[in-house]
Order: structure tokens, then C-alpha cells, then sequence
């Protein structure tokens, strides 16, 4: 028996005309729509982050179309009945994955079906945006756990599928500070582009049923879904799979938990800016408290956890290597720049065989590649890897005295 549902999607439908709509911002102010008990276990549903602006088709135009402040399109608040500021919010993974039958086929992600995307530099951007500033697009098929795309043919890989974006409501004091040292780094440099970071943005907004003043005020005060903060937010950790248990700060009273922004799979660092494959979705939750556990364990502006024990095998990674040296400037001890030059090495190697920059990009965002920070203390150097699971391909990447083998691997969905 699943457990119950307590905020169902219907995907045929925007968030916004579901008959619980959902919300796109952190605000306090957000009402809870549904109300859990520490114990109970229960069922979300979610839409796909962009609310299913994408689609299954061969063209990346709705990619570089894509209206990005109605994002991310979060289920909830889910209020827990007991919590208090201070707690903390135990929430266990049980189960998740892409739409459910009846809801199995059709046009949103999710059903049957994801994409992974690079966003243009003017729209969104990504990690590697100066290499690569134009949008593109594969889409994956999925048959179990395993996912293909027509875009990047030659990969077959089982899928880590995980959450992108969960976490608990803000108090306004914490909203306050949030908005405060936002907007000083956006002052650093006002017209950069892609921005330094998102101010609150009242195009696009939805905060539930809210409407008039209330929805005003969220719509001037309520932060960006876009990056991880204290109350967990957009992690995109591809470990929280099945099994997984995170334990959330809470801030206001009821906890307010929301999410969304399903994965159908990701890898490490999730490199494109929507490099995972999306998707809409169901994700099963359990629920504790540890009363005063931001006190106890001292965790008071992250959440911790456990990985889930459950991930797809692989047993040997090619491992490509990047140090803090870009366009012949010494970097102090960046791992940024020292991922950045990993995921580029591991491209150029990629287009040996055929594959365009593109798709190779596509390939390291969404597959279950590992990225780790591998040496961080040797002056001027940080040392960033990537490890790429060779059995995902059809054919052997191993480096060999005869050289790799070139041949014809398509295209990925580009603009027109
Ligand atoms: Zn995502």
C-alpha cells in the first residue's frame, strides 16, 4: 500500500490551476495546505521544475524560451504537526520516481520521459556558460531504472534518481538575512551576466491560494528557490536517493516543508544548470523530530545526512583531473576553476569519439559521473576530479595505443 497523498499534481495542469496549487518562493507567509504527524509516512507529487515548459521534441528553442521566474515549481507547505523552531526535522526517503500510472505517458517530464538542458548565458547560464553559451537540449527515455536519449546515442545508464529541491520554510528573520547578503553581492556587479544571484522577483510568483496584499508581500519579500541556504533548499545532492534520511533545521512553527525538482538522474555537481534529467513525480516520505536538535548537534545553518544505501553499480571510472590554472592565470586554491577545467577535460576527451561539446556537456550533467575535491591544501593548486563510469557506453573509452574510435554519434537538440 502507498502511503497517503497529500499534495497531488495533476499533469495535465500548471501548478497554477491545480486544485491545491503549490508555490515557487520562500516566504513564511506561505499557508500549509497539508498537515502531517511525526510517524506518519506520506506521498508527494511534483511537477517538473519548470512547471513542464519543456518538451519532447527535437528543438532547444523551448529551452532558450524558458520563462525561469516561475520556477521552481514546489509541492507544499506540509506542515509537521509538533515542530518548532530549533528541531530538527528528520525526513526519510522510501520511495520516489518519475509519474505513476495512470499519469505514465504524456507531455510533461516525467511521464515516460526527461530532458536535460543547457541554458543559454542570457537565460539562466550554467557552469561552463563561456565554453558553451548557447541552449540545447536531450531528451532521455526510460525503460525501469535504465534512461537513453536519441540525442546522445551510444550511453545507456541506470538512473540515480533523487530530489533536487527540498526543505523547510524560512522565518522572516532568516528571509531578512537571506535577502540582505543576496542583494550585497548583487551590488558587487549589478549588470553581470548571468546575474551574481536572484533578487525576489514579483513576475512569476505563486504562493498557493494567496492573492491581493499577502501575495504582494511574498512577491516583494520571498527568496529564490535557486540556491541551497539554511533551510536546505536546492541542493542537488544525487545521494539523497532511496533510503536516504536528511534532517532539516526548522524555523518556523509546523516546519512548512516543501520541495520538488525531481531527478531522474544527476551527476556530481550537476554541471549544466539543469543538468540532471528532470522530471515530474511522486517521492514517499517519513517523518521524526529530534526536538532541539539544531542545539544538540550543533547544526544550526545546515541540514546533515545520510546517503541512500541505493545507487547504481559501476565498477570502473575513467577519472579526469583539473587544477587552478585557466587561460594561463594562477587561481589561489579554487575548486571551481579546478572542477571547471575536469569537466572540460573530460569533454575534449568525449569529442574524440564523435560526440559534439554539447553532448558531451549534456552527458557529464546527468550521469551518475562522481566529482570529488581530491587535493586542497597544495599552494597555488586545488585539485578537482571527475570520475566517468565507462560501462554507460556502448563502446570502449579506454585510452589504448590504437586511439579512440571516431564515429557518427547524432546531434543534440539545438535552436533554430
Ligand atoms: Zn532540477
Amino acid at each position: 500500500m502507498p502511503p497517503t497523498t497529500v499534495f497531488s499534481v495533476d499533469q495535465s495542469k500548471s501548478m497554477r490551476d491545480q486544485a491545491v496549487p503549490g508555490h515557487n518562493r520562500w516566504h513564511p507567509d506561505i499557508p500549509a495546505v497539508a498537515s502531517v504527524k511525526p510517524g506518519q509516512d506520506f506521498r508527494v507529487e511534483c511537477r517538473e521544475w519548470t512547471d513542464a515548459q519543456l518538451k519532447n521534441s527535437d528543438s532547444a528553442n523551448d529551452v532558450r524560451d524558458a520563462d525561469l521566474t516561475v520556477a521552481h515549481m514546489l509541492s507544499g507547505p506540509i506542515e509537521v504537526e509538533g515542530a518548532e523552531p530549533g528541531d530538527l526535522l528528520m525526513v526519510e526517503i522510501l520511495d520516489l520516481g518519475p509519474c505513476l500510472p495512470p499519469q505514465d505517458k504524456g507531455d510533461a517530464p516525467g511521464q515516460g520521459w526527461g530532458y536535460t538542458g543547457i541554458f543559454a548565458k542570457v537565460n539562466g547560464g550554467g557552469f561552463l556558460t563561456d565554453y558553451f553559451p548557447d541552449a540545447y537540449k536531450a531528451i532521455w527515455d526510460f525503460h525501469g531504472i535504465d534512461a537513453t536519449s536519441r540525442h546522445i546515442p551510444g550511453v545507456r545508464y541506470a538512473g540515480i534518481t533523487h530530489p533536487g529541491l527540498f526543505g523547510t520554510a524560512p522565518s522572516a528573520e532568516l528571509l531578512a538575512k537571506w535577502n540582505k547578503r543576496e542583494q550585497e553581492l548583487i551590488n558587487q556587479n549589478p549588470n553581470r551576466v548571468p546575474p551574481l544571484a536572484l533578487p525576489p522577483e514579483p513576475r512569476g510568483v505563486l504562493a498557493g491560494k494567496l492573492t491581493g496584499a499577502a501575495l504582494e508581500k511574498v512577491a516583494r519579500e520571498g527568496a529564490r528557490t535557486v540556491p541551497c541556504r539554511e533551510n536546505g533548499g536546492n541542493h542537488d545532492i544525487k545521494n539523497f536517493t532511496r533510503g536516504a534520511k536528511v534532517y532539516y533545521p526548522v524555523w518556523v512553527p509546523g516546519a512548512k516543508f516543501s520541495g520538488g525538482d525531481l531527478h531522474f538522474s544527476q551527476g556530481d555537481g550537476e554541471i549544466t544548470f539543469c543538468g540532471a534529467i528532470e522530471i515530474g513525480g511522486y517521492i514517499d516520505f517519513g517523518v521524526e523530530l529530534i526536538k532541539d536538535g539544531m542545539n544538540k548537534y550543533g547544526q544550526m545553518s545546515n541540514p546533515i545526512f545520510f546517503p541512500g544505501p541505493v545507487e547504481p553499480k559501476y565498477s570502473t571510472y575513467l577519472s579526469f583531473i583539473g587544477f587552478s590554472v585557466e587561460d594561463d592565470r594562477q587561481y589561489y586554491m579554487d575548486a571551481t576553476v579546478a572542477y571547471r577545467r575536469a569537466c572540460l577535460n573530460a569533454i575534449e576527451y568525449l569529442k574524440k569519439f564523435g560526440y559534439s561539446g554539447e553532448q558531451a556537456y549534456l552527458l557529464l550533467g546527468s550521469a551518475p559521473v562522481e566529482g570529488r575535491i581530491s587535493g586542497i591544501v597544495d599552494i597555488p593548486n586545488a585539485c578537482c576530479t571527475l570520475y566517468l563510469p565507462t560501462e554507460i557506453f556502448d563502446f570502449d573509452i579506454r585510452p589504448n595505443a590504437q586511439g579512440p574510435t571516431m564515429a557518427n554519434r547524432g546531434s543534440a537538440a539545438k535552436t533554430s
